[in-house]
């Protein structure tokens, strides 16, 4: 390659092509020359917002996303990824469902509100290519307000039981997980699990259920509890 004359520790980028400090170039340990990438951050940094927004980019995006909420992430500490950043792209990138929300997030001039989330359908178990569904933002943060905080349901013995829609209520007593049932909301699932405790004489688990309307009546109320 011939090397052209220009001031020292500077560059031209391979995209824009203008001459520019090296510090205007993210570090690249595998550029034996320069130690730098051939295109300057600016000309990085655009590719990147058209590559996340493609249809592919955008589910790469989401595998680096579920990588980096549980390794930061307290209350995911259990929860692993299961799937290689390749095997979620296959499996996701014909997928119609995928296909449809991708378009409509496009449509929509790239909304966030109408952006892909990965969401896992059993909240307890791990990001594998089984327990995983993708939500727009919307649909996964209205998921969450209505029922859940963080990744369980607001009330303690409830679960999520998708993708039926239903709640699952079990309490735990001397060690053993007992099987409440499965009900319509959140909330009557929670009030099964008072009244379990209640029958095994053990101290109810949700003591502010009642303060709670049902999820039609609170779409936009304020918890009591969260
Ligand atoms: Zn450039």
């Amino acid at each position: 390659m011939k090397h052209l004359k220009r001031p020292i520790n500077t560059k031209a980028c391979s995209v824009c092509k203008k001459i520019k400090p090296f510090a205007s170039f993210y570090k690249d340990k595998n550029n034996t020359t320069t130690g730098r990438r051939s295109n300057c951050i600016d000309c990085c940094n655009k590719q990147e917002r058209i590559q996340r927004k493609s249809l592919e980019g955008c589910l790469r995006r989401l595998s680096i996303w579920s990588r980096e909420r549980v390794r930061k992430d307290k209350r995911y500490k259990n929860v692993k990824v299961l799937f290689t950043t390749e095997e979620l792209i296959n499996k996701y990138k014909n997928d119609f469902n995928y296909m449809k929300l991708y378009k409509e997030w496009k449509a929509s001039g790239y909304q966030n509100a109408l952006s892909p989330t990965l969401d896992r359908i059993d909240n307890t178990g791990h990001y594998s290519l089984d327990n995983i569904q993708i939500l727009t933002l919307r649909d996964n943060s209205s998921k969450r307000n209505h029922e859940a905080v963080g990744d369980m349901t607001r009330y303690i013995g409830v679960l999520p039981s998708r993708p039926a829609g239903k709640f699952t209520a079990h309490v735990k007593f001397k060690g053993k997980k007992i099987h409440v049932g499965t009900f319509p909301t959140a909330k009557e699932a929670a009030l099964a699990v008072n009244s379990k405790c209640e029958e095994l004489k053990i101290p109810i688990k949700n003591k502010f259920v009642n303060e709670d309307k049902t999820e039609k009546e609170s779409t936009k109320t304020k918890r009591a509890v969260g």
